[in-house]
């Protein structure tokens, strides 16, 4: 490799959805030398072990991470990075670095808590069990935030400038555009990110009209599609269903962006009186902080969610809506069996206080459960949508009586056909593609279609491997 070509190494997301981290190397200055999203690994065992082994470059020679949003799987491995070394800025939008301290402060108390756990039974073979890192090294990390402006170039080294774009996935996720002159010639490259979809509420559309030579883009819905379910109908359905029946609606939701989006169809159907005046509960702290987030970002949201918001109301904020922070508030939701919605996290069930609610719901066949995300294998959440009879919950085996819906489309995700419409939106197609964050078939999938409806050059990104730009 010619010493002036700048070269991309993939260091996480490769083949999977978690872990995302991209190494750029644009020059030989330390400040041309960065990175990507520092995300975690997340899922099988084989892949959260990679958390633990050390990063196969050395941390001494990443000049700066930039992050396109603050989704776990794209900031979550910060703190580990500045404990083993690293000392320079992380740049990302305004809404980023907040979404990002919520986020990573979660992801901390998670670690302490398992690690706590695992002493107390005795599970660890090292011992004492140690943290991926603590509270005070997510805070650590967060020190090293600079938030930056979208549509504004910033000089990143001598060499790499990079310019952050909208990427309409949740509330501040972003595309990054870099540009590289080296000493042959100059290369623009963008990472697209996660991307969002187009139309959706609450958010911007991603941005488009890109002039690029090569392209980093992700690929979790290659090959599978949103479908044209409308979400507001299918949701005002089991609204009504779930009160006929008599029972209260327990929606297990993400705490970033799903229940926002919930929050936002739940106010539409009030104010149309398709559903009625039921209250709504939301027992999640991360939810409720990262509602407040969109409350206060208003340059991230849609012209129509900001326009709202100046004239002093939220979208995202239905009648009737109950905000339950503490433990005992929690617990006192536990007397609430009639008609109400209860929006609580984790999404996919595999933990948080959605537990409690699940053990007093489950049992009972008034109830419903509405799953509104992709429900991963092995996960509670996918036993209790195939029909398992039972589900165990803290230790004990819990009836499944409940009726159980779920409905598709909620998606913060682009899909086969979005991600194909973002790549058109292209002023000039780029002349190479590389895929990344996807499971094969995805990547597989759309490998394709880039290669025969954009006619470019498509390469599936692997792990560790290095590539001249
Ligand atoms: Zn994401």
């Amino acid at each position: 490799m010619n010493k002036s070509t700048p070269i991309i190494q993939f260091l996480g997301a490769t083949r999977t959805v978690t872990g995302s981290k991209t190494a750029v190397i644009a020059g030989p200055d330390l400040d041309d030398r960065l990175m990507i999203d520092c995300g975690l690994f997340q899922g099988p065992k084989e892949l959260r072990l990679r958390n633990r082994a050390s990063l196969p470059i050395r941390v001494d020679s990443i000049g700066s991470v930039l992050l396109t949003h603050g989704h776990l799987d794209h900031c979550g491995y910060l703190p580990r990075l500045v404990l083993d070394g690293f000392e320079g800025p992380v740049y990302c939008s305004e809404a980023t670095a907040e979404i990002a301290r919520i986020i990573l402060m979660d992801s901390a108390h998670l670690q302490e808590e398992e690690a706590e756990y695992a002493n107390k039974k005795g599970f660890s073979k090292h011992s004492p069990a140690l943290p991926l890192y603590t509270s005070e090294d997510a805070l650590r990390a967060i020190g090293h935030i600079r938030t930056v402006r979208l549509g504004t170039p910033i000089t990143i080294g001598p060499r790499t400038q990079a310019v952050f774009h909208e990427a309409g996935h949740i509330l501040g996720s972003t595309s990054i555009e870099l540009g590289i002159d080296s000493m042959d010639k100059s290369r623009r490259i963008l990472f697209s990110g996660d991307l969002g979809r187009y139309g959706a509420p609450i958010l911007p559309d991603p941005a488009g009209g890109f002039t690029v030579d090569s392209v980093v883009m992700e690929s979790t819905y290659g090959g599978r599609f949103h479908g044209d379910t409308d979400v507001f109908d299918a949701l005002a359905t089991i609204v009504l269903e779930s009160m006929r029946r008599g029972g209260t609606l327990l929606i297990p939701a993400f705490a970033v962006g799903r229940t926002q989006l919930v929050l936002f169809a739940l106010r539409q159907l009030k104010d149309q009186k398709l559903i009625p005046d039921i209250p709504i509960y939301i027992d999640s702290p991360m939810a409720i902080r990262v509602t407040s987030s969109h409350l206060h970002h208003d340059s991230a949201l849609d012209q129509e969610t900001r326009f709202m918001q100046q004239e002093g109301d939220s979208p995202l904020l239905p009648s009737n809506l109950h905000i339950h922070r503490s433990v005992e508030e929690s617990k006192q939701l536990n007397d609430i069996n009639d008609n109400a919605i209860i929006i609580s996290a984790s999404g996919m069930a595999t933990g948080g206080r959605i537990l409690h609610h699940l053990v007093n719901k489950l049992p009972h066949k008034e109830h419903t459960i509405l799953f509104i995300g992709y429900q991963a294998f092995g996960t509670r959440g996918r036993s209790i949508l195939e029909g398992s009879p039972t589900v165990k919950i803290h230790g004990n085996m819990v009836p499944v009586n409940a009726a159980v819906r779920s409905i598709d489309g909620f998606s913060a995700h682009a899909d086969h056909d979005e991600l194909l419409i973002w790549l058109k939106k292209f002023d000039r197609a780029p002349d190479r593609v590389f895929l990344n964050h996807g499971e094969d078939t995805s990547l597989e999938a759309l490998r394709e279609a880039v290669v025969q409806k954009i006619g470019v050059e498509t390469t599936i990104a692997e792990y560790q491997q290095q590539y001249s730009l």
